[in-house]
């Protein structure tokens, strides 16, 4: 397997005023499912939809409406499971978790406490250099999101908007297996990276599409260690919670300031509070939000409207059967079968669409040639204008059509970035571009031979220099592509060159 080709990742250390100290972080993404309709009604979930206008009456909790299981959602769940490696349980069960918010009509969010629908899995979280943190995942359940309070519209008043009421979350807990806060952006990239693969959330984090819980703790070198042999979490620090993480950059900057906040308080001889802390980017702090409630504080109790949830053995087999190849085997696949480094397979595999577009390029042509004008011409001009492949100008076959003219020996390597500045500008057929401007290569040995003449006949004092010092040759071949617009096939120059000199 992929694993053990990779060495682990040193943690974190950081050096305090009595000693070395190390990270312990474990994650709780909430990650919004891909669906048209709510986990429990019909209701859109479209972003962005006027306030409360997606709402159907059980998401509003009216007296007297029942929750209907949206099998999509489950579907989705299950196959975020298996791309995770995880096991699924074919029995699972939503239980009531009560408190009271305003944006919470129903006084309780229906969640899976007891009996989530997918057990263990994993990711593969890559740190370069041929290390990689296999960081366990403890479990998947499904859940509602809750609506939104807006405080921030009337001096007097605040307004309640239910659209977000009732869509379907998977909760992906992860183990705390992570050990920095660079790990942690990491895991969240390659998390969302997959879930995007498998098509089951859109993982846009500004839209409030996945966010983050962010669990800190520290501990002396071999603690953590010692947890893994054991699995005893009371060998691990006391943790602290940062909620509600939407940008990979806060993460970082969320752990940095924890963990030294946390390490203060244990060297100065005191002791680390569980509780809930909100990061404030603004001052880059975090601060006490509320004390760490525990699942008793929720009184959870197995949801009475709905019946467990049980899925059969052969529905998950089609599911899996349909599952689309994910990052880690295509980024092997990219290696081994198009020649590319390991970091243009990174490139090329961390969106699915730039994955579809170079291979579409590729298809019967050079693989590294065709990775090379993916990602340096094509991305690297996309990148300029805050494009990316979806709204690019230049389509797959275009570019394929000026590498065909390349491989041909109809216009060299130079021109050929001229014809993509054009076709990026101003679209076209590159074969066209190729012929209606005059851009073809000029591989006529009598219009090449006549150019080398001429400067020849004109520059006798470099001639001689050129003789007595056959380095300066490449200076003629530069005044004869010069004269020829750059179209003259070099190693024909080359040669020619070479040949008039030596006579
Ligand atoms: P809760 O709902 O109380 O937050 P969960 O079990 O849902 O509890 O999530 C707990 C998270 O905290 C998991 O991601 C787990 O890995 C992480 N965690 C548990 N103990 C520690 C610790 N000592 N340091 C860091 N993270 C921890
Ligand atoms: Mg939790």
């Amino acid at each position: 397997m992929l694993d053990v080709t990779f060495a682990a990742p040193k943690p974190k250390t950081i050096a305090g005023a009595k000693g070395d100290w190390e990270l312990v972080i474990g994650l709780e993404v909430h990650a919004q499912v891909a669906s048209n309709a709510k986990l429990f009604s019909g209701a859109s979930t479209k972003f962005g939809a006027e306030p409360n206008s997606n709402v159907a009456f059980v998401d509003a909790a009216m007296p007297g409406m029942l929750p209907t299981i949206n099998e999509f959602c489950v579907e989705q769940a299950v196959r975020t499971g298996l791309g995770l490696k995880a096991d699924i349980n074919l029995f699972s069960q939503f239980d009531r978790k009560n408190y009271f918010y305003p944006d919470l009509p129903q006084g309780y969010q229906i969640s899976q406490l007891y009996h989530p629908i997918v057990g263990e899995g994993e990711v593969l979280v890559e740190m370069g250099n041929g290390t990689a943190r296999l960081v366990r995942v403890e479990r998947i359940h499904l859940e509602q999101d809750a609506g939104k309070s807006v405080h921030d519209m009337d001096p007097n008043m605040s307004f309640v908007d239910l659209n977000r009421t009732g869509v379907a979350l998977m909760e992906i807990v992860s183990r705390p297996d992570i050990r920095g806060p660079e790990e942690a952006a990491a895991y969240v990239v390659k998390l969302r990276q997959i879930l995007r693969y498998l098509g089951t959330c859109d993982g846009n984090m500004q839209n409030g599409n996945m966010r983050a819980d962010v669990n800190v703790s520290v501990c002396k070198p071999g603690d953590y260690e010692k947890f893994r042999e054991t699995d005893d979490f009371g060998v691990l620090g006391t943790r602290c919670e940062i909620k509600n993480m939407n940008s990979m950059r806060f993460i970082q900057a969320a752990i940095e300031y924890e963990s030294r906040r946390q390490i203060a308080i244990l060297e100065d001889g005191g002791s680390i509070v569980q509780e809930t802390r909100l990061y404030d980017p603004d001052k880059n702090e975090t601060r006490s939000m509320r004390s760490k409630e525990e699942a008793h504080d929720y009184r959870y109790f197995p949801c009475p409207d709905l019946l467990p949830l049980t899925i059969k053995q052969d529905w998950v087999d089609g599911i899996q059967a349909g599952l689309p190849e994910l990052p880690d085997a295509k980024k092997a696949r990219f290696v081994a079968d198009y020649g590319m480094t390991e970091y243009d397979a990174d490139v090329l595999t961390a969106e699915l669409a730039n994955a579809h577009f170079f291979e579409e390029v590729a298809q019967g042509r050079d693989g590294k040639q065709a990775a090379n004008w993916v990602i340096n011409e094509l991305f690297g001009r996309l990148k300029k204008e805050d494009h990316t492949i979806s709204d690019s100008p230049v389509s797959a076959s275009q570019l394929g059509g000026v590498i065909d003219l390349i491989a041909k020996g109809d216009i060299s390597g130079k021109i050929a970035k001229d014809v993509f500045e054009i076709l990026y500008t101003e679209g076209g057929d590159p074969a066209q571009i190729v012929e209606s401007r005059g851009m073809k290569q000029v591989t006529d040995m009598g219009a090449i031979e006549a150019a080398v003449d001429k400067i020849i006949a004109d520059n006798p004092a470099q001639v001689d220099k050129a003789r007595a010092n056959p380095k300066l040759a490449g200076w003629f071949v530069g005044q004869v592509m010069k004269a020829t617009g750059g179209k003259a096939n070099p190693k024909a120059v080359n040669e020619l060159v070479a040949k008039k000199l030596a006579s």
